[in-house]
Formats: C-alpha cells, sequence, structure tokens
C-alpha cells in the first residue's frame, strides 16, 4: 500500500448514521445512539484524541413500571438507590453487578487482542478469544440463562426486562449475550460527548485525508471475476436525485452498513459464487421529543420521576420516558424523550402531558432484532469484501462497532499483504506491529 492507499466512503445521507441530533427549543438532544459506557476504551480514546468533552447526567430519580404501578422507584441518590434495589430483589443485586462486571473485564481482551494486531473472520472466533463460553450464550435466550445463573422471576421481569425494553426495545428473550451487554448500564456513570456523539465520526472521517466522502448511495456490488488480481468488485451508486447509475472499480470493498432486507437503501450482491444472504431484520424504535408538561397522575403518582421505564410495554405501549433537561426558567417546559415500538396517537401523548408545544419523532431501524437463532456470523463475505455490522448481532452499540471496525481493517489489510505476495518479499510478521489508537 506504501502510503498510496485511497478510500471513496459512500454515504447516502449523513456522516454519523443512527448517531443524530435534534434541536428543540435552545437545546440540543440525542436523537440515536445516546449513552456511553465508562468501560469504552475506544469511545473514550475518540473523544481524547478529538479534543471533545464528555457530558454526565444528574442523579436522576428513576422508576419501574408494569401499567399498573411502579415496581420500583429510587430516590435519585446512589447510595439510597441501591438499598432500594437491595431490598425489592434482595443479595441478586450484588451478584448481577458482579456478574456483569466480569463479562465486561472479559470482553475487554479485545483492546489487548486488537492492538497485538490479532483479528479474526467472524464473529463466533472473535468471542471465543475472550472467553470460550460466550459463542454458547448467542445461542441461549436471556431469559433462561440468567434462570440458570439463578436469578429470580421477579428481577428478571422487571429489572432486566425494563433495561432490555429500555435498550434494545426488545425482551428478554433476546439472545443472551447482549442481554448481559444491557445490563451493564446498571448503576455505571453512562455519558455522553459534548455536542453529540455523531461528533466522533464526522470528526474522524474529515480529518483522515485518505478519505473521499462521496454523497452518494450504494445500490450494487458486482463481482467481476476476471481473475485479476485487483480491482474485482464494481460498486454502482446512484445521487439523491436518481439520475444515472455511476460505477467505480475497487480492491476492497468494506460495508459498514446493515444489510438485512429491511433496510432503507438495500444493496444488491450481483455474480458472487456463494450467494450472500443476511436473515432476520431490525427492531423499528420510534424515539419521540416532546416539549411539555408530564401529567404524574396518568403514571399514578403525586409527582413526577426523571425516567420511567416500562417492564410491560405491550400494557403500557411506551417503552421509557426521560426529562431531558428543564427548561430554562420557570415558564418553560421541559423537553421529554419517549421511546416505543409503534408511533404514538396524540390521544396518548394528550394523557401524559399537558402545554405541548413542540414534538418531534424519529423512527429508526434502530438494533437487530435478536433472536438465539439469528447470527450474521461473517466479517468476511467474499474474497476482499467485508462486513463491519455483523457485530451488531452479538450487541449494537457505538463501541461494537469501533472494535468491528478496527477488525476488520486489520483483517483487510492482512490478506491484501497475503494475497500479493508481501509478507514474505517484505518480511512483513504475521501480527502486524504493536499500534496504539492515538498513533493511528
Ligand atoms: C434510538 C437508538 C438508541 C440507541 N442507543 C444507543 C446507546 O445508548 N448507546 C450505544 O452505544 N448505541 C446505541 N444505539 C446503537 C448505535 O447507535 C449503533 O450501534 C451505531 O451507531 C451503529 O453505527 P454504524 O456506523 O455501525 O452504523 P450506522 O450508524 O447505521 O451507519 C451506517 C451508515 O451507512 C449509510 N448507508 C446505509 N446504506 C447505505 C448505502 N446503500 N449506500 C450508502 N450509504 C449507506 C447510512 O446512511 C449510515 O450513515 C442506539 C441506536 C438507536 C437507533
Amino acid at each position: 500500500m506504501n502510503g498510496n492507499l485511497e478510500i471513496d466512503l459512500y454515504e447516502a445521507r449523513h456522516v454519523g448514521g443512527r448517531l443524530a441530533t435534534v434541536t428543540i427549543g435552545n437545546n440540543t438532544y440525542e436523537a440515536g445512539g445516546s449513552i456511553i459506557h465508562p468501560r469504552n476504551m475506544y469511545m473514550q480514546k475518540f473523544v481524547k484524541l478529538l479534543g471533545l468533552d464528555h457530558v454526565t447526567s444528574d442523579e436522576e430519580k428513576i422508576g419501574i413500571w408494569n401499567g399498573d404501578e411502579f415496581v420500583f422507584k429510587d430516590s435519585g441518590c446512589t447510595i439510597v438507590s441501591f438499598i432500594q434495589l437491595f431490598y425489592r430483589y434482595g443479595f441478586q443485586v450484588f451478584k448481577l453487578k458482579r456478574d456483569v462486571n466480569d463479562v465486561i473485564t472479559n470482553f475487554e481482551k479485545i483492546y489487548e487482542l486488537q492492538d497485538a494486531g490479532k483479528y479474526f473472520a467472524n464473529i463466533t472466533a472473535l468471542i471465543s478469544a475472550v472467553n470460550e463460553e460466550f459463542p454458547k450464550w448467542l445461542q441461549i435466550p436471556m431469559k433462561d440463562h440468567l434462570l440458570h445463573m439463578g436469578y429470580t422471576d421477579r428481577l428478571i421481569d422487571e429489572l432486566a426486562e425494563a433495561i432490555v425494553v429500555v435498550n434494545y426495545g426488545q425482551d428478554t428473550d433476546i439472545q443472551s449475550f447482549v442481554g448481559l451487554v444491557s445490563l451493564a448500564a446498571v448503576g455505571s456513570e453512562l455519558w455522553a460527548v459534548k455536542g453529540g456523539n455523531k461528533e466522533v465520526p464526522e470528526n474522524l472521517i474529515y480529518r483522515n485525508k485518505n478519505v473521499n466522502v462521496v454523497r452518494s448511495r450504494v445500490t450494487k456490488i458486482r463481482y467481476t471475476a476476471d481473475n485479476s488480481d485487483s480491482q474485482q468488485y464494481e460498486v454502482t451508486h446512484m445521487n439523491e436525485d436518481n439520475t444515472d447509475p455511476m460505477t467505480a472499480k475497487y480492491d476492497i470493498v468494506i460495508i459498514a452498513a446493515p444489510l438485512t432486507s429491511d433496510q432503507e437503501f438495500p444493496i444488491e450482491f450481483v455474480n458472487f459464487p456463494e450467494g450472500l444472504e443476511f436473515p432476520g431484520r431490525y427492531q423499528t424504535t420510534h424515539a419521540t421529543f416532546v416539549k411539555a408538561d408530564i401529567k404524574p397522575e396518568y403514571f399514578g403518582l403525586q409527582k413526577s420521576l426523571d425516567s420511567i421505564f416500562s417492564c410491560n410495554p405491550t400494557k403500557t405501549i411506551i417503552s421509557s420516558v426521560s426529562r431531558m433537561v428543564s427548561g430554562s426558567n420557570k415558564d418553560s417546559s421541559p423537553v421529554w424523550k419517549l421511546f416505543s415500538r409503534k408511533p404514538l396517537e396524540m390521544k396518548l401523548i394528550h394523557e401524559m402531558f399537558s402545554n405541548v408545544t413542540e414534538m418531534r419523532t424519529f423512527v429508526w431501524k434502530a438494533y437487530p432484532h435478536y433472536l438465539s437463532n439469528t447470527l450474521h456470523n461473517s466479517f468476511k463475505l467474499h474474497d476482499a469484501l467485508y462486513h463491519v455490522n455483523a457485530i451488531e448481532w452479538i450487541a449494537s452499540a457505538m463501541e461494537m462497532s469501533a472494535i468491528s471496525g478496527r477488525n476488520v481493517a486489520i483483517l483487510a489489510y492482512n490478506d491484501f499483504l497475503q494475497k500479493h505476495g508481501l509478507m514474505q518479499h517484505k518480511e512483513i510478521p504475521k501480527d502486524i506491529p504493536k499500534t496504539r489508537l492515538d498513533e493511528l
């Protein structure tokens, strides 16, 4: 490659994709991916590298609601909240914290492996490398796994369910690995990027001089199969105005977008010897922002909480409602963010809120619809055709896309060297030298 690397990055809409912000009143809020775990090392390093800042939320009063009553309400103070959790779920809350901590500690091995230049062709190999047990978790529903680990129905049906509903819009029948990842949010100091999480991908892309952003949607990737060593993939793309399709040829193609058939910008694969199939679907999440005053009585409360999480979304219709920020003065209403699986009718909004002055809804194909028998296992779809978002089938999160992006970059680099005989001739070591992220 000798510094001659040229990258065309096709983007159908906005760089940042599922990271986006919305402005309501004078404030800007995360409309897509919003919270980051403190142990997400790549997101932490990106923020440092780009000179961005963190924002954390104040202590919040939260409640878990089943549509009839609050099964749990906390005080907004960390110590008291923990006592309240203990009162409801007993010693299991300590066990949960320890078990989830073990999952994170195991998964963190991926950073060491990647720094040492290790790469994986598929998901099973990647998660086996951090813990041999993890591939089995992809086959087990979260609820069965938690029961097997000794957790009670009460903890699973209330606490675990509410967390999975707010994080992934789904229930505890999702595969167990993503379920345990989502529980990592409990009791952690979650953060976001000041100015919007989308600042990270935007800044990373625009500061890389090798990347040429092409505002166009890819419609087709054709394997030319002409036996020549390079430029074996022809990419067809179209501008927003749907004028004549254009084509370009490449040595390597990396797809960094979901590939299920329900996506807005589907890609057709032509002439590949083994058919490429992407089963399953993405979960639709409606994120609705309402500038209004909440009616606590709708929820059977005297005074409102900051966040209400549903552990029975079939009954409650909403998955969660959270106060974003207070109005700038006493006369101004706060902004609330609601997640739901279906569009919210105005009648329901008026039952929950008074003084509605502004409302915006985003409809996302948000994350995979997780079942224990669907997996897009391969990062490598063909000789030099790669798929970053296969990782989402273990767990969808900003950090996971960063881990997968790095894995695919190392994989593609090594495949290229091997294919062109550069490993032997130039005596490049099999494992590429140690790299630190801030040197890249
Ligand atoms: C409502 C919601 C809440 C979430 N909450 C969190 C959270 O709190 N924490 C967290 O870590 N994660 C969260 N996530 C998940 C997180 O946002 C995603 O995992 C992550 O942003 C995926 O990034 P990506 O770059 O891999 O994919 P995307 O962001 O989907 O990027 C793919 C890009 O490819 C473009 N594209 C697609 N097809 C084509 C085509 N044919 N041609 C050209 N361009 C194309 C798209 O326009 C898009 O810009 C949430 C997601 C949603 C929607």
